[in-house]
């Protein structure tokens, strides 16, 4: 059995650098670095995975939450790139069930011409990419789509293609890598920056400092893979090693709207004034519209939302449906996430290609990775490891990612609803979408719930102000999920600052109170928790 992964366990791992001595130092805890750690201790190696802020705080909490099937990618003739994406997705399906969710995605169509050529579109892809039969595309009449999606404009429709996209979270995924990277042996922790790197004989000297207690330590490893994002080139730069290409950074934003407001029953696409294509998701009590594609400059831990960032997806989203036209007062909260692409002459952010591209500095021997998806993640750690294995010599471990399931993941696809049905019994105060989100968000690991709830039945009661969340999911997030700040808490485990229509704030004294009894903070430190989260809500809902 691992230990728990929590704040005990953290300070016995940061007290345990300095003798590590590892194979492995993986630099970011996003989906890239989690992956790459998760695949590396699964293949045996010894591996530290340090994380500045906090698992999945950089863009892989930020994303559209989708696993693509690949169709985009068709768009772009990169064929390659379709068939792994549909692979991919294939394997997270039975890896992590709960958090490949099937929906269906929705393209309006306005002409005879346009509709015709989607289904030649949709058509080649299912050729290629290998779909199974109930996922393949079905073309719908403007009957069809208006009796099936009613929210439509019925203006110019002709009809709409549809196709099966998968829904995920992004931060809970990369939850899940880390989890299963610590239960194979990592050393992953949170709060802990590299703060410099000396290359020299062999090994890395890394300076470590604990964002939480300011002190520095240090642990020397024999291979460092950047996974750093955004900044990727800012830790190239500390190993002298920028060599090679440098990273553009574009900027996509997405807006959090009630359910209520825009009651979509599938992700419908909808066009934007310059023609690009931006979406709508329904999830739970909200819908999530995105995105946008702009330059960005040096990395931000929050990028702002500008009010033409808004402006550009509200015009698009109330051209395309039938509702009361959205405003900036409809938006419960925002997003803005970095997409750490390589840079490409002369060309405009959405054309800058999403391939991955791992970059190897001979003189430090740091092994950097930029661009990629989450969807293609686990493909792209297993050819960074194998890379990793060739510098120690060590070829031959075999990838056992795409075979073993993620922590939560040990649920078919079909017991799903069973689980849900037992999460209703079991948990019966939860407010809609209790038991659904619970699943969504831990597979079976939501049986830890249940009996969290079972031994102490106030545990299973929803939080004041958040009743769909029980107080045992935001224990089990301070116990076993290495949640060390309220926004750890609240923005990444159980997802409430983006996805609650009220950012979980009338929740945050309690959940603060919750996180002091666990974590040993004093009166001022509590406070200072709720202050902050309360001011980041607030920012994610300001536009200049
Ligand atoms: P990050 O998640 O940013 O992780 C890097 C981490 O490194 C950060 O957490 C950071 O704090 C840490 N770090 C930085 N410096 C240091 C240091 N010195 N020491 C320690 N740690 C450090 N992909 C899809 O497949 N589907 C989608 O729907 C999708 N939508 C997207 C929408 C948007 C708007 C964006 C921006 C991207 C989207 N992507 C999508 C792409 C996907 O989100 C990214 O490719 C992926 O999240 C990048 O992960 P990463 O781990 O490389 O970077």
């Amino acid at each position: 059995m691992p230990s728990p992964f929590s704040p005990e366990t953290r300070e016995a791992l940061i007290a345990g650098l300095p003798a590590a001595e590892p194979d492995l130092l993986v630099v970011g805890g996003g989906i890239t670095g989690a992956g790459v750690a998760r695949d590396a201790a699964l293949r045996g190696l010894s591996v530290v995975l340090v994380e500045r802020t906090d698992f999945a705080a950089g863009t892989s909490s930020r994303s559209s939450k989708l696993i693509h099937g690949g169709v985009r990618y068709l768009q772009q003739g990169d064929i390659g790139l379709v068939r792994e994406a549909a692979a991919e997705r294939g394997t997270l399906a039975r890896i992590a069930p709960h958090l490949a969710v099937p929906m269906r995605m929705v393209m309006p169509t306005f002409g005879r011409g346009m509709h015709m050529k989607l289904a030649a579109g949709l058509w080649a892809f299912e050729r290629i990419a290998t779909v199974t039969d109930e996922e393949r595309h079905v073309m719908w009449s403007r009957d069809e789509a208006l009796a099936k999606e009613p929210m439509l404009a019925p203006d110019q429709l002709h009809g709409a293609a549809t196709f099966i996209e998968y829904l995920t979270d992004d931060a809970r995924l990369v939850l899940a890598n880390v989890k299963s990277a610590h239960a194979a042996g990592a050393v992953c922790v949170n709060h802990a920056e590299v703060a410099s790197l000396a290359p020299g004989g062999g090994t890395t000297e890394a300076t470590i400092r604990d964002g939480l207690s300011g002190a520095t330590t240090r642990v020397r490893a024999r291979v460092i893979v950047n996974a750093a994002g955004p900044w990727v080139d800012q830790v190239r730069a500390q190993a002298h090693g920028m060599d090679g290409r440098r990273l553009h950074l574009t900027k996509g934003i997405h807006l959090v709207v009630p359910h209520e407001r825009l009651p979509l029953r599938h992700i419908v696409v909808m066009q934007a004034t310059d023609r690009r294509s931006v979406f709508a998701v329904p999830r739970g009590a909200v819908t999530y519209i995105g995105t946008t594609d702009t330059d960005y400059g040096a990395p931000a831990d929050y990028p702002d939302v500008t009010a033409a960032d808004a402006d550009y997806l509200l015009e698009a989203a109330n051209r395309t449906f039938a509702v009361a036209p959205l405003a900036r007062a409809d938006v419960v909260a925002a997003w803005a996430g970095l997409r750490p692409l390589l840079h490409e002459e002369g060309k405009a952010p959405s054309e800058i290609s999403r391939r991955d591209e791992i970059m190897t500095d001979d003189a430090t021997g740091l092994v950097s990775i930029a661009g990629g998806k989450l969807t293609t993640y686990r493909k792209m750690a297993e050819r960074v490891v194998d890379q990793v294995c060739d510098r120690l010599g060590r070829r031959g471990l075999e990838c056992r990612t795409g075979d073993l399931p993620l922590p939560g993941g040990e649920l078919a696809a079909t017991s799903i609803a069973e689980m849900t049905s037992r999460l209703t019994d079991r948990l019966p105060r939860l407010a809609p979408p209790g038991a659904e989100r619970l699943v969504f968000l831990y597979g079976a690991a939501a049986e830890e719930l249940i009996a969290r709830g079972a031994a102490d039945p106030a545990t299973a009661e929803p939080l004041t102000g958040l009743p769909a969340v029980p107080r045992a999911e935001l224990q089990r997030a301070l116990d076993d999920e290495m949640a060390l700040t309220l926004t750890d808490l609240l923005e990444r485990r159980a997802r409430v600052l983006l996805f609650d229509p009220r950012q979980g704030v009338p929740a945050v004294e309690e959940a603060g109170a919750l996180a002091a009894a666990r974590l040993g903070w004093d009166a001022r430190r509590t406070a200072e928790e709720i202050d902050r989260y309360r001011r980041l809500a607030a920012s994610l809902r300001d536009f200049h």
